[in-house]
Parts: C-alpha cells; structure tokens; sequence
C-alpha cells in the first residue's frame, strides 16, 4: 500500500505467503521493488508535513480509533496471524491484545509530548527546548510478532508526528497489510502508513535508507542485519533504533517458589513457540534444586499438545519454516554430543508443516553452540550452578544483553540481580516482560533504544534547543527624530546610533 491505495509491484511481480502448519499457499501478494520502496518514501515524505501539523489531540484520537476498531476485528486480526505465522490462536488472541495495547498507549503520549523553559545558569538568556517529529520513518519488521512488531513501531511514529514506510517480513506480510487497511478506516491520511512487502529486504531497502529525505530506520530482527543495516545508516548519519537478538539467561535460586518459577520457565521458554527474542535461552538453575526443576518441567513439556494453532487447546505450534527446525535440530544434537542428557522431545515431529517437538535438555556443558547462539524453538536447556556469582557470571557471559529471568524470595538477592545483570530488561519471579508501557530494549549487542514507555516516542522525536536573552535586561531601542529607517536598526546598530544622534531609550525593544 502507498499513498493510501493498493497497486501491483512496479514489475508486476507476486509472491506467496505460505501457512507454516500445512505448507500451503495462503495467498499471493505484490512483490515491492526497490522502485516500489522509493515511491512508497515519495509518499511518506509527501504527507510528512500535512501530518505534523495535526493537532496531537487529533493524531491520538485517530490511534485511538484504530485501538477500538482493532478490538472489534479481535478474532480477524488473531486468526490471520495464526495462518501466515503458526502460533497457536489463544497465543494469537493475546498479541491483539498486547499489540492494542502501543495503540492506546501512545495516543496517550501523543498530547504530552513536552518542552521547557529556562534560565541559563548566568542568568543572561532562556533556553526554550522543544521537540519535532524527526520525520519520515522506515521500519522494518520480524515475522515472529506479525501485529505488536508493527505496532510498537508505527504507533509511536504517528503519535509523535512522522510519516512511515514499513517493510513487514516477507513470512507474515498479511497483518500489517490488513493493518494498514484499519488505520485508513481509522482516519490516518493517505500517504502516512505505507506498507512494500517484498522478498528482497536488502534491495529495497538499500535505496530507502541511502535517501536523505528518510530521518529514521527502526528495525526489530537479527544482530547480524542490525549490524549491516546500522553501517548502511552511517552514510546520512541516519538516526536508528534497533532491537535485535537476545540470548536470555532465567536463573533459578535454591530458595525460589519452585512451583512459580516452573510456570515462568515454560511461559519464558515456549510462548510462541520459543520463537521470540526475549524467549528464555539458557536455564541455570542451583544444584539442590536442579533435579526437581527438570523433573516439574519435563512433566509438563512431554504433555504439550503440539500442532496446528487453529486446533483446539494447542500449546506448541509450528515453527515458521525448514531451516528453523534444521537450526533447533543441529543445536540439540551439538549438545547432546557434548553430554547433555535428553529429557523429552528431541526430534523433528513427523507430519506436514514445520514442527519440532518440544525439548528438555538438562547437564548441558560449556561450549555447547545452544549457549552462545539464539535457539528460536521450543528447546529448553538447564545448567546448574552452586553460587550466585557463578550464576551472575554464566548469566552476564554473552555478546547479547536484552533480557534476564531470576527466580529467587529473597528481595535483597533480586536488588543484586537488578544491579548485576547485564540486560536492558529483568523477570523478578515472572516469565513475561513484555508491556505496552515499559522501555523495552536491550544493552550489548542486543540493541539500541527502547519501544514503548516513556521513552517510545522519543525515539521518533528531534529535540531543538532555541536561546534568546534573558528579557527582562535593558535593551536600548532608538527613537531618532530625523531619520525615517530606524525601527529596521538591530540592537547591534541602534546601541551604536545612540551615541552619535539624538535618541529616547526605553525598555520597549524588550517586548519586540
Ligand atoms: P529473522 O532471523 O528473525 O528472520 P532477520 O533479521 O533476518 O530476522 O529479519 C528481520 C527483518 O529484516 C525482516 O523483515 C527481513 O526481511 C529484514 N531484512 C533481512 N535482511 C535485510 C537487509 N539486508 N536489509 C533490510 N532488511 C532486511
């Protein structure tokens, strides 16, 4: 979608989009050029001012609008990210709901989007700091949050003013599509949301940031494209924000709820079928409760019901394609190799689509691949560890930094945890994270910038700073009798011209 209608690909191009459960052909869609990505900034950069002079209040009701259509189109909306992504649909259904939620959230922030006043420390000028949509924004989204991922991001772009091109991932291009759609009826104007699917990211997307029209690139996906794309931004110093791997460690002290912190583990590890960058990657949990820990978890994993998201009652759904399973596969059996015992799962499952069976793996040894690399699928790994400085350290021992889990009763223990772990995010005695109105984001290699809270839409704010003298000092203005041109005098020529005519000063150029 550009400019608010639908058109072919500038070659005519198609591609499918394909349901992960069964391998079928869903539906095919227009394959975006580079000429396609260009045209869709021509129209972003076209509604750029339009766009940033509506009122806030408008810009928030507008988004407002979207969140309750997006409430009433629940099931629509859910089921069609089941079909083109696999998740099972009650998970489907909470990603309305949570991806509703950066909706309201900033047409809340979209009316407070603040400024100040103030008096410099010598006391001679004022300092005006005010903030402007940085401008025309292109985001590039994952497949495994078809709804939240576009929502975290076009959200607060539009609640702070900007205009956007999106690129959706290839695999679950239908939601923001249909996004798209709702926005329009929602009353954004035509031209501020554009959508270019495409199968070929880099292509497109090389032009759109080379452009210096573009001012923003926020990107949610890989470490290895967030580098690349991070050095194609340094040629237009391009302001990013990106939110790329993580490799989380969930910490399980001997004094922990171990009911509790078994519910975490399996909400931490298999929400979305372990395909989500805050899913849990590495279980280390203390040595006096590392028997019992396996034992609940591999219970409950060996009874997960595994198998297309639209069936009844599912918990684990497919993965999005081959090389995922290959991927969890090659992983599992490294470890495996290397002296990790297998507790249940272990294998692809053996029917159409992309499944693999939900996995416990327990004494996994250092140097196994699974603990430095993002497994993305539903296998869950458990090292041991006698003390909390161990932990810490395990915990801290990777390149990536987005989130952490501990489970711990012990209040001081969470306050060291807080202060020692090296993430942009902590679970204290929960596995979830994720919330519309917190900062998420990582440190590390994890990323740059944060989505949502109070920090979102700054990310899609300039800040300028204006300074003018303070007011209220003495300025000369010149009233001279003889010559006609003198209101044109600066302060500069008018201090002069007092010394050589016959003037009046006041305090009247004060208020000018
Ligand atoms: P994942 O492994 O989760 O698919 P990727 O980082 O490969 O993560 O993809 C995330 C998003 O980045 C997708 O929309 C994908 O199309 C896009 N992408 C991948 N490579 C590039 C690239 N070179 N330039 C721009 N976008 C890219």
């Amino acid at each position: 979608m550009v400019g608010g209608t639908w058109r072919p690909a500038a070659d005519g191009g198609t591609f499918p989009v394909v349901d992960p459960a069964t391998g079928e052909t869903l539906l095919r869609i227009a394959d975006a050029t580079p000429e396609d990505g260009v045209a869709a900034l021509d129209a972003a950069e076209a509604a750029r001012s339009g766009w940033a002079a509506t009122p806030p209040r408008q810009r928030a009701e507008v988004l407002r609008r979207a969140f309750d259509l997006l409430q009433q189109r629940r099931e629509e909306f859910a089921l069609l990210m089941t079909l083109e992504m696999g998740k099972p649909l009650a998970e489907a259904r909470g990603e309305v709901t949570y991806g509703g939620e950066f909706l309201r959230w900033f047409s809340e922030e979209a009316v407070r989007i603040g400024g100040s006043y103030g008096t410099n420390p010598e006391g001679t000028g004022r300092a005006i700091v005010t903030h402007k949509p940085v401008g025309p924004a292109f985001l590039i989204t994952p497949w495994n949050f078809p709804l939240a991922m576009a929502t975290r991001k076009i959200a607060p772009a539009l609640a702070a003013g900007c205009t956007v091109v999106v690129k959706p991932a290839e695999l679950t291009p239908l939601t923001t599509l249909l996004f798209a759609a709702l926005l329009l009826e929602a009353g954004v104007p035509a031209g501020v949301v554009n959508v270019v699917p495409t199968t070929n990211a880099a292509a497109l997307s090389a032009p759109v940031i080379a452009d210096p029209r573009l001012r923003k690139l926020s990107f949610t996906g890989s470490t290895p494209v967030g580098r690349t794309l991070l050095r194609q931004a340094a040629d237009t110093v391009l302001r990013t924000s990106m939110e790329l791997g993580g490799n989380a460690p969930f910490l399980v002290f001997a004094d922990a709820d171990l009911d509790e912190a078994v519910e975490g583990a399996l909400a931490a590890k298999f929400r979305n079928t372990g395909q989500a960058c805050t899913a849990a990657n590495r279980f280390l949990v203390h040595e006096d409760v590392a028997e019992e820990f396996t034992r609940r978890v591999t219970e409950r994993v060996a009874a997960m019901p595994v198998g297309r998201g639209t069936e009844d009652g599912v918990a684990i759904g497919p993965l999005i394609d081959s090389r995922a399973v290959d991927k969890a596969h090659r992983l599992v059996t490294d470890a495996l190799e290397r002296g990790a015992t297998l507790h249940t799962g272990g294998q692809p499952v053996d029917r159409p689509g992309t499944f693999y069976a939900p996995t416990v793996l327990a004494d996994v040894q250092p140097g196994s691949d699974l603990l430095r690399d993002e497994i993305f699928g539903p296998v869950l790994a458990i090292r041991t560890f006698a003390t909390e400085d161990e932990a810490v350290t395990a915990a801290n021992d990777t390149e990536y930094g987005l989130v952490g889990y501990g489970y711990t009763s012990d209040p001081a223990r969470g306050q060291r945890l807080m202060e020692r772990l090296e993430t942009g995010m902590l679970g204290l005695n929960t596995g979830v994270v994720s919330n519309a109105s917190a900062p998420f984001g990582g440190v590390k290699q994890s990323g740059l910038g944060r989505e949502g809270g109070g920090e979102g839409i700054g990310e899609y704010l300039e800040t300028m700073y204006t300074l003018t003298p303070d007011p209220f000092r003495a300025r000369p203005t010149v009233h001279t009798h003889t010559h006609t041109h003198t209101h044109t005098h600066t302060p500069a020529t008018a201090t002069a011209a007092a010394t050589t005519t016959t003037t009046t000063t006041t305090n009247e150029g004060a208020a000018r």
